[in-house]
């Protein structure tokens, strides 16, 4: 009896996954992905015709927007925060249901864009022209059309019918751009909501393609904290025609020049060490064995110097400042009574910021200059990229780009990632999209952001597999 259970219960074990595969095919729908491309398109246009320019946001119209799409496809989504984010302003959640078994999955994304100089582009920004392949508009890139990659990958899953073991939750999210208040409410009120979330999907990912040449695919693990401090010296205003030791000015301009002079020490963390290996194969001798080797080739002063000749890898290698404002007199004949500048810190995840501040105080070392912080920063964040959603992407990549690798990358630049790092949830970077290196360097933050129709249908589509492949 014992036997021939065993026996019934291994033919179970081989039978039944085929049962449950063959249903999932036969009940999944297919999708018109030529349509679905038109669609999202279409979609994108509307979305980047909502003024959402942080500040002032208006979230609460691209809220609605996305809220009114969701309800046709037979998805709630309830919009939130309307009262601790202000006038005009609004996170908006909703859930596509699995069957539980497995936790879920979010797709995150950011409602505002940075402002725009109407001056600078071609085409009115927030018109959503559509022009040689292109959809132009302020967002396109950062993070508009990602988002509507999330909205339409999820709305194909729902169409499809396609069965989840993960119930996939869509999250849109007011302030990014300027003090992320969106992500930081909605996580501190609505963790309830977030209970079951094993993964997140956000920007911060990076896919490099330069000159139509596909260099690898990214999910962003990581992202460096950002320290902002003011430098402040005060003095005794008087007239610039008789020079005082009382002057602010030269004294905070010599404190810049010792920060200026400042290098800051190189520090490989683990992820940044993988990523220079990964992307060795890309480069001839002897660069594939520097890279191969970064702690080593960094020693080197030629590997050294070729190395951190890149602006990205150098800031991936150490903490960085960059000197950017710089206030005095406002007339050429006055001595003022105050002297400010403002210093833009990044630290690496692994760094402490009061050791920075205290290294800065030690160059300056002036006491007459002031630190005050700005912005501190987010808690330290770094997701493992040894998980299945990791390899659903690289499963999803491969079937694109054969023989493309996916590395894990850390951003310069910082998400509402951390936010929701706090929960325990993994938390990546995914674009979901072929961009010109180019076209991402002119239009995130920058003038004429596009991107261009394959892309959309790219995107869904890429998303959709991912999300398929990881249930
Ligand atoms: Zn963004």
């Amino acid at each position: 009896m014992r036997f021939v259970h065993r026996i019934v219960g291994l033919l179970l074990l081989l039978v039944v996954p085929c049962i449950a595969d063959a249903q999932s095919r036969s009940s999944a729908r297919a999708v018109d992905w030529a349509a679905m491309q038109d669609e999202a398109v279409d979609v994108l246009r509307q979305y980047l015709r909502i003024d959402s320019s942080n500040p002032p946001g208006n979230e609460l119209a691209t809220a609605r927007f996305l809220q009114a799409f969701l309800k046709k496809e037979g998805i709630e989504a309830v919009i939130l925060d309307t009262v601790e984010l202000g006038t005009g302003r609004a996170n908006l959640y909703a859930r596509l249901k699995g069957n539980g078994s497995k936790r879920a999955i979010a797709l995150v994304q950011h409602m505002d864009v940075v402002p725009v100089t109407p001056a600078y582009w071609t085409v009115p920004a927030f018109s959503g022209e559509l022009k040689d392949g292109f959809v132009y508009g302020r967002g396109a890139l950062d993070m508009k059309g990602q988002g509507v990659a999330h909205l339409m990958a999820l709305v194909a899953l729902k169409r499809s019918g396609v069965p989840l073991t993960r119930d996939i939750v869509f999250v849109a999210n007011a302030d990014e751009e300027l003090n992320s208040t969106g992500g930081i409410v909605f996580v501190e009120k609505h963790a309830d909501l977030l209970r079951d979330v094993e993964y997140l999907f956000t920007e911060g990912g990076a896919n490099v393609y330069r000159n139509g040449k596909l260099e690898y695919f990214s999910v962003g693990v990581a992202e460096k904290r950002t320290m902002w401090q003011r430098l402040v010296v005060k003095g005794t205003p008087s007239h610039g025609s008789r020079p005082t030791r009382a002057n602010p000015v030269p004294r905070l301009v010599a404190a810049l020049d010792r920060i200026a002079k400042y290098e800051t020490p190189l520090h490989v963390t683990p992820g940044v060490e993988k990523f220079f290996r990964d992307i060795s194969r890309n480069y001839p001798a002897p660069q594939r064995a520097w890279l191969a080797d970064v702690k080593t080739a960094l020693t080197r002063p030629s590997a050294r110097e070729w190395i951190l000749r890149d602006v990205y890898w150098n800031a991936i290698l150490r903490n960085t400042i960059s000197l950017t404002g710089l206030a005095g007199s406002n007339k050429t004949n006055v001595i003022p009574a105050e002297a400010s500048a403002e210093i833009d810190v990044r630290l690496l995840p692994d760094q402490d910021p009061a050791d920075m501040l205290a290294t800065l105080k030690r160059i300056v070392a002036d006491t007459a200059v002031h630190f005050e912080t700005l912005l501190g920063p987010k808690p330290p964040f770094e997701s493992p990229a040894n998980t299945d959603l990791f390899r659903a992407v690289e499963r999803a990549a491969r079937e694109r780009e054969p023989g493309v690798f996916v590395t894990s990358s850390m951003m310069t630049g910082a998400t509402d990632r951390p936010s929701y790092r706090k929960l325990g949830i993994i938390a990546y970077g995914l674009d979901p999209f072929r961009v010109e290196a180019a076209d991402e360097q002119r239009g995130v933050h920058g003038n004429d952001e596009r991107l261009s129709v394959e892309n959309v249908g790219f995107g869904v589509r890429f998303l959709y597999d991912i999300l398929r492949y990881a249930q």
